[in-house]
């Protein structure tokens, strides 16, 4: 057993001035690869440093394996961390950076030895175990603070930001990496990042964080299909989803629903749009504009993809429309998801 629980935590800082976990309560599954995602200071590292014992939570309890940890060292806890800094000794070998915490256990030589190698062929590492890291690459020591982690035979792996310090084309490479190690090893693995795509590519679910709550958590469609509240519809999605006010709640729909009406069958809405501005990114063309749906003109961008050939022009006002199905609805006030409204005229 692997799962991580958290139940009704709250962590503060500075005499309870800083509010970090503001009542957290999740649950992994056996195995999940867990993402908790959310803008810079919502509270991720707090979370993963308390689920690692590096913390002490003010309130509540961390369980692991469906054991309460809370209290325990991070050593009792049977979890590996990787920080955003691999935090490497850049004096010794990779060879001995990897077995470190095994020295430090009382591992005999010989074994652990033989887990470092295994745990650098699994990486492809191999070959570099003589180096020192200021001999590797980003990627490179990425992956000999992986094995590091891995030789103590986790169960459960906490992850903090760390693709961050890899250039695009590498981040892209070493997140597939990661996502097959850990299905190679089935470790339970959470992991902390503020990018929704890496987010969206890695995690079985994701937990959306804001101001040490979470706001929803669920499968990447989930969120993005069926956002909680106009938090996660905004913080998901590049463009993120348009919100047009219409009397007491906001329309919700994502820029690629949102097409030139002749492209849009069956039931739907369509308004008006006063096309501002165009961009063309990766073949798409992203159209900036203004609709009015009975409260005033607000900005939407459309997202029309390469097969909808529609000329536009900026300046000119076109007929665009959402399939009635791709709307959602949100109270105006509170910013939650509501129950679907009639567009009629207001
Ligand atoms: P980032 O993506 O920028 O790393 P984060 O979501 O990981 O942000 P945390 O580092 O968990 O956020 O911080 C959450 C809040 O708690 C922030 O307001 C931060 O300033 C505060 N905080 C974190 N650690 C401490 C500390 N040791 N003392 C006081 N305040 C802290």
């Amino acid at each position: 057993m692997s799962t991580v629980e958290v139940k009704e935590l709250h962590k503060s800082f500075d005499s309870g001035r800083v509010h970090a976990i503001d009542g957290v309560d999740l649950a992994t599954g056996e195995g999940e690869y867990l993402v908790l995602l959310g803008p810079s200071g919502c509270g991720k590292t707090t979370l993963l440093r308390t689920i690692a014992g590096l913390e002490e939570p003010t309130s509540g309890d961390v369980l692991i394996g469906g054991q309460v940890v809370t209290g325990l060292p991070p050593r009792a806890r049977r979890i590996a961390m990787v920080f955003q800094s691999y935090a490497l000794y850049p004096h010794k070998t990779v060879q001995a950076n990897i077995v470190f915490p095994l020295r430090a256990e009382g591992m005999p030589p010989r074994e652990r030895d033989e887990k470092a190698r295994t745990a650098a062929e699994m990486l492809g590492i191999g070959h570099l175990l003589g180096r020192k890291p200021r001999q590797l690459s980003g990627g490179e020591r990425q992956r000999v603070a992986l094995a590091r982690a891995l030789v103590r035979d986790p169960t459960v792996f906490l992850l903090d930001e760390p693709l961050s310090n890899l250039d695009a084309k590498l981040r892209t490479s070493a997140r597939d990496e990661l996502k097959r190690f850990q299905q190679e090893i089935g470790a339970t693995t959470i992991y902390v990042t503020h990018d929704q795509s890496e987010a969206m590519g890695l995690g079985d679910r994701i937990a959306v964080l804001s101001e040490g709550r979470v706001r929803q958590i669920g499968a990447p469609v989930e969120i993005y299909d069926d956002p909680a509240d106009t938090f996660v519809a905004t913080f998901i999605g590049s463009p993120p989803m348009n919100l047009v006010p219409h009397g007491d709640v906001l329309v919700g729909f994502r820029p690629e629903h949102l097409l030139p009406v002749e492209n849009v069958a069956g039931e739907r809405i369509t308004a008006t749009l006063e096309v501002q501005r165009m961009e063309y990114l990766s073949g798409d063309r992203h159209v900036y504009g203004e609709v009015d749906l009975g409260d005033g003109p607000c900005r939407v961008i459309a997202r029309l993809p390469a097969t909808v050939e529609t000329p536009i022009e900026v300046g000119e006002r076109h007929d665009f429309a959402v399939p009635g199905g791709r709307l959602r609805f949100f109270d105006a006030g509170s910013g939650l998801r509501t129950a679907p409204v009639r567009l009629g005229a207001r």
